[in-house]
């Protein structure tokens, strides 16, 4: 029976140290962080998210601001209001929640969004300098699964890790952070052949494709970590990852429950994001 990986508590943790490092820096600087969230239309999921992200970056001593702006919102319009913050020295860390009505170009928005301030470590040059090995703002969910790797002393040097899954957000970053930590890593996607004999090679697999119960305990080996990103939402209504986790778990050492394992670690990611951002805006 494997250890169970407990988001929640690190997350809680993380948020704990930020907090009282919050506290210490207001003393020095006379100002707290501040993270602004731009968020277009009224897509409930979005909403949610956001609501998420004021009410712990409020919680960790931060301020923050949330920016709401209608669908029809014009693309040269949000790149002007993104074009404001970016300017203005009050605001630390922009947020642009994503996925963005159709008619506004993703990358476009991204790339505005001034690097010093970009968060959620999506701008090209965040990306690349992820790649290159410079100290970047990381997005957050991959930079979360570090952090629970290491708050539980699993050794990455040397190790085999699969990533399943190739997207911008989870699988090529994380691909990219376990490489930084000397892991031999393989990704593998919708076309990888013979993805089963892949996967049970792995002593860390990574699972982020967004189909319920994919993984399953055949394809993990002995001993191996299984980290699940998933987030599925059954008919029932229930939370579920892509690890089918019952018999992943009885071959697993270590593995992370869904809900409960990476999903906490992303917003306490982001605010680890912010702080280091107003530390070096503010050369503290
Ligand atoms: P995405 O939808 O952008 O991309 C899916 C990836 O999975 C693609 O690279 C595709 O090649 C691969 N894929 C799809 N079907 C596959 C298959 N049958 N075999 C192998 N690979 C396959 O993915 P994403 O945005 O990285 O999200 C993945 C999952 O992670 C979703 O469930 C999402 O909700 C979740 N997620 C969770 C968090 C969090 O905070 N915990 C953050 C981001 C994403």
């Amino acid at each position: 029976m494997s250890n169970i990986i407990d988001g929640k508590h690190v997350a809680k943790v993380l948020r704990e140290n930020i907090k009282t490092e919050t506290a210490e820096l207001l003393e020095k600087a006379g100002k707290a962080p501040n993270l602004t969230v731009v968020i277009v239309g009224e897509n409930p999921a979005s909403q949610s998210y956001v609501r998420s992200k004021k009410k712990f970056a409020i919680e960790v001593g931060f301020e923050s601001d949330t920016i709401e702006l209608p669908e029809s919102i014009t693309e040269a319009q949000l790149l002007a209001q993104i074009e404001k913050l970016n300017a203005d020295p009050n605001v630390n860390g922009i947020l642009v929640q994503l996925p963005l009505p159709t008619h506004i170009n993703e990358q476009t928005v991204i790339r505005t969004i001034a690097v010093e301030k970009d968060v959620d470590g999506f701008h090209p040059e965040q990306v690349g300098g992820l790649s290159i090995g410079l100290d970047t703002l990381e997005p957050c969910t991959p930079a979360g699964i570090i952090e629970l790797l290491k708050y539980y002393n699993i050794e990455t040097s040397g190790k085999n890790a699969v990533v399943i899954g190739r997207s911008n957000i989870v699988g090529k970053p994380i691909a990219s952070m376990l490489l930084k930590l000397n892991a031999t890593v393989t990704i593998t996607h919708s076309r990888t052949a013979n993805l089963p004999a892949v996967a049970s090679g792995a002593d860390i697999l990574v699972v982020a494709i967004g189909k319920p119960h994919f993984l399953t305990g055949d394809m993990v080996k002995d001993g191996a970590v299984v980290i699940d990103v998933g987030i599925n939402r059954t008919k029932e209504g229930k939370l579920v990852g892509d690890v089918d986790f019952e018999s992943a778990s009885k071959k697993a050492s270590y593995i992370t429950p869904v809900p409960g394992g990476v999903g906490p670690m992303t917003i306490a990611m982001l605010l680890a994001n912010t702080l280091k951002a107003f530390k070096k805006q503010s050369n503290l």
